[in-house]
């Protein structure tokens, strides 16, 4: 469907859980997590779905949180793969290497895995207790599921060019393109400490290889992709481009039913009873968040936090 400033919006973000089983430092992650009849239900997801899809929409993202807590989530995978969308998933991946299998079975696509560091103690201070060797063994397992995968790395003002550098060779390793994203001033008490234009993450590249331009499809997203001279495909996301909003294809829902139309904007709209309601309620209020799409985001709104919503 055609938002008001004429662009296709055919991507749907779900959240299916505000739970995280790490604590990233960056991200504004609540510890106290909405109670069970808060959040919806698989059905409810279904919902949106069906009515996504009958508005034109071509691919859904389950988020979260971290969308592999939500107990039994093949099952919910299984439900929307009839529906027809491409289904996507982005996840700490923690518990990849023993979900990758039946998700893969039940109709995941691919998933898009949070890697900050390859350096096991950067890895554990910035996920405040992650073990890097799990979140590697769930990517190697999607990997061998048939899954496709991305990896997505915070930039931070921790990362140093050696950080850069193993990265790279990791994607390398696995043949997987790796995008580094500029953090969102999203969590106020870390964010000055952590954050870092996005061009210096282009410049410590420029140290350890050569990078040329690659032309990518709409569907790739807001990223700027280049590929390095050994073949890894590298995107770069910045916070807030006027350009990426020009092509901004997406929606995104909380767990608690909540519509987002803009990530960087005060406009949202509670949705999760028309959501209960039925597959047509639900298109009505999906067609009313898309009309609400501002032309682009302002800085200076809250939008949602990113524990709500999964970036
Ligand atoms: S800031 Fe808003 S309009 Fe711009 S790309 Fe992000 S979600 Fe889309």
């Amino acid at each position: 469907m055609l938002d008001s400033y004429g662009r296709n919006i055919d991507y749907i973000r779900i959240s299916v859980t505000d739970r995280c089983n790490f604590q990233c430092l960056y991200c504004s992650h609540r510890l106290d997590v909405l109670p069970r009849e808060q959040v919806l239900r698989f059905e409810d997801i279904l919902n949106i779905v069906k009515a996504a899809k009958d508005l034109g929409f071509k691919k859904v993202r389950l988020t979260g949180g971290e969308p592999l807590l939500r107990r039994h989530i093949e099952q919910l995978v299984a439900m929307l793969q009839p529906v027809g969308l491409s289904i996507h998933m982005t996840t700490n991946g923690y518990f990849l290497h023993e979900l990758s299998k039946p998700l893969f079975d039940a109709g995941l696509n691919g998933v898009n895995v949070s890697l900050d560091f390859v350096d096991a103690e950067k890895f554990r201070n910035i996920t405040n207790g992650g073990r890097v060797e799990d979140v590697i063994a769930g990517i190697d397992s999607a990997l061998d599921a048939g899954l496709k995968v991305k990896l997505n790395t915070v930039f931070t003002s921790w990362h140093t060019t050696d950080d850069m550098k193993q990265l790279i060779m990791f994607s390398k390793s696995r043949s997987i393109p790796i995008r580094f994203i500029e953090l969102m001033p999203k969590n106020e008490s870390s964010f000055s400490a952590l954050f870092r234009n996005i061009s210096e993450a282009k410049e410590m590249m420029g140290a350890f290889t050569k990078m040329t331009v690659e032309q990518v499809s709409g569907s790739d997203g807001p990223a700027q992709y280049f590929v390095t001279e050994d073949g890894v495909k590298v995107g770069f996301i910045s916070f807030f481009n006027l350009n990426q909003c020009k092509q901004c294809n997406r929606l995104r829902v909380s767990s608690n039913g909540t519509i987002y139309p803009c990530l960087l904007s005060n406009k949202k709209l509670d949705a999760f009873d028309d959501i209960k309601a039925g597959t047509d309620k639900t298109k009505e209020v999906l067609s009313e968040a898309i009309l609400m799409k501002p032309i682009h985001g302002n800085a200076n709104e809250v939008g949602p936090y990113m524990s709500e919503i999964g970036g």
